[in-house]
């Protein structure tokens, strides 16, 4: 066990009163045989809070108790869209009045830099909640002009309707940010939710149920059942669900779309990625070696979008790669709760052995590897890496790591770095940096990947569509896209009857 300091004591206080049971139908209980599963905290190793571990008969519970909330005639499906969107605002606004706490508990759930997500995560998930709360008064079909012989016979319209119940999980190296994007635009739409956090980090899902009851969203539109992966495999096997929304390994994703195929739920999947990051010889090259390193390295590199794989235009590729070389030197890797920490632990144990298994075998088939190394000390932190002569069909470069691991290989022209950069069966994000922005059109255009980000990295807004193409899943989070996603198109056609003009007479 590692010492506790007094800055840790006076931390962990933010765990106190934070509920750890079941939200289920506005209430919280205890799991089923009052299990149990224990959170750790990355950067020590040592076991951070314990919550109820919700085996089938919960889940089943969780979403009966959203089918009723649902219901036709139920205060949520009578609710008008601007009452529904105050309470999108009002959950927005209680997530800013809490995001000393939530940024705390996801800092010590995940490991990540309370600074990070203090100025990162809370925010982006309040502005999740305020962006959506513009679409419910918005969702309007449309009047569609039909012919059947008759052109005044037929009143024929579209209808937008809830999907139903929502089965959304969620992975560890977002825990509120992502609770936020599955949960707000489902919200929006007239739907209601089962969450499911991940098993390593679900303690700020529970203060936002917390939250939401708060706003005063009717029992049952919300539930949360925090569990492992059988959990998860229950929410999405569960009869009553009408779609799932999930976000985490493309592994998963296979048998979540298996579980759907039973009875054609629908299904969002946003998946894991391998994303390529195009540096051309005419960029402002201290801006693309900052570009690049943060592309990789932030948040630990547990980002789906990560700019994993670099290329980089011959004739700067020594100049660039030392660049992000002392940039990835420099990055002080730490506890979360210190000031200084730039970078947080890994996840976990498994996860930093499975990320140096690359490095190793990497350095095995002759690669150089600077970083990646794992201090021998308490919790599972890993330094920045970066690799460079890697054989381009290793481990290493295909494969998602989900860790700060930058595999860099040199290209000579536009053609071969988009080749070279399309040669995955991923697509969910690429960045090009060049000062020529025509070539930064025409190779975005080229890209096989839901976001493009020309001279940038990481820029996201709740307005912008996100999402992969191939292995990096279906369908788009955020935007209008993000919340047609929790609807159905209903096609409403009326006969008015075929009275001949002139008989027309007032109903008496
Ligand atoms: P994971 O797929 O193992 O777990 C994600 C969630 O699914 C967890 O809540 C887990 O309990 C649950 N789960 C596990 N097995 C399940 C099953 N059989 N059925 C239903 N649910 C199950 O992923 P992870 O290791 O927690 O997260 C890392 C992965 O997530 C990476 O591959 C990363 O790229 C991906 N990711 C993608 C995005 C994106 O937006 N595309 C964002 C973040 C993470």
């Amino acid at each position: 066990m590692s010492a506790t300091t007094h800055t840790d004591r006076l931390c962990l206080s933010c765990l106190d009163d934070l509920p750890r049971e079941l939200f289920i139908g506005g209430k919280w209980s205890p799991a089923n045989d009052h299990r149990q599963l224990a959170s750790l905290r990355p950067s020590t190793g040592d076991t951070l809070a314990t919550v109820a571990h919700a085996d089938a008969t919960d889940v089943a519970r969780a979403v009966a108790a959203a089918g009723a909330a649902g219901r036709p005639g139920s205060r949520w499906h009578r609710m008008s869209p601007a009452a529904r969107s105050r309470l999108l605002h009002r959950v927005g606004d209680l997530i800013l009045a809490h995001a000393d706490r939530l940024a705390l508990l996801d800092c010590l759930d995940n490991g990540k830099p309370l600074r990070v997500a203090r100025a990162g995560d809370v925010p982006a998930a309040a502005a999740v909640f305020h962006y959506m709360a513009g679409w419910p008064g918005r969702l309007n079909g449309e009047n569609v002009s039909i012919f059947t012989g008759n052109p005044e016979r037929h009143l024929a319209m579209t209808v937008p309707e809830p999907v139903g119940v929502v089965a959304a999980i969620i992975p560890w190296n977002f825990p509120l940010y992502m609770a936020a994007a599955k949960v707000a635009p489902a919200l929006a739409a007239g739907c209601t939710v089962v969450l499911k956090p991940a098993e390593q980090t679900p303690l700020s899902a529970l203060l936002l149920a917390q939250l939401a009851q708060e706003a005063g969203l009717p029992p049952g539109v919300l539930n949360v059942v925090t569990g492992d992966a059988a959990t998860g495999a229950a929410l999405a096997a569960q009869p009553g669900v009408d779609k799932v929304t999930f976000t985490g390994s493309t592994e998963v994703g296979r048998s979540i779309v298996r579980a759907a195929a039973v009875d054609f739920r629908r299904v969002t999947l946003e998946l894991g990625g391998k994303s390529p990051n195009i540096v051309f010889g005419d960029a402002d090259l201290p801006q693309a070696m900052d570009g690049a390193a943060h592309a990789i390295f932030y948040n630990q590199g547990e980002t789906c979008v990560a700019g994993s794989r670099l290329y980089v235009q011959r004739q700067v590729f020594d100049e660039v790669v030392a660049g992000i070389r002392e940039r990835a030197a420099a990055i002080r890797v730490g506890d979360g709760l210190d000031r200084d920490t730039d970078m947080g632990p890994l996840i976990s144990a498994e996860h930093r052995a499975r990320v140096m298994s690359y490095l190793h075998s990497a350095r095995a088939g002759g690669a150089q590897v600077t970083g990646g190394h794992a201090p021998d000390s308490p919790g599972f932190f890993c330094t920045p890496a970066v690799v460079t002569g890697a054989d381009p069909q290793a481990p290493v470069v295909r494969e998602e790591i989900f860790g700060p691991v930058l595999v860099a290989q040199p290209f000579d022209t536009a053609e071969e770095a988009v080749a070279l950069a399309n040669d995955s069966p991923y697509g969910l994000a690429a960045g090009v940096f060049t000062r020529d922005l025509g070539l930064a059109q025409q190779v975005g255009r080229r890209l096989r990947a839901g976001t493009v980000w020309v001279n940038s990295w990481h820029v996201l807004d709740p307005a912008l569509p996100f999402g992969g193409m191939r292995g990096s899943g279906w369908g788009r989070e955020m935007g209008r896209a993000g919340v047609d996603a929790f609807l159905e198109t209903k096609t409403l056609v009326n006969d008015l009857g075929t009275r001949p003009w002139g008989t027309a007479s007032a109903p008496r």
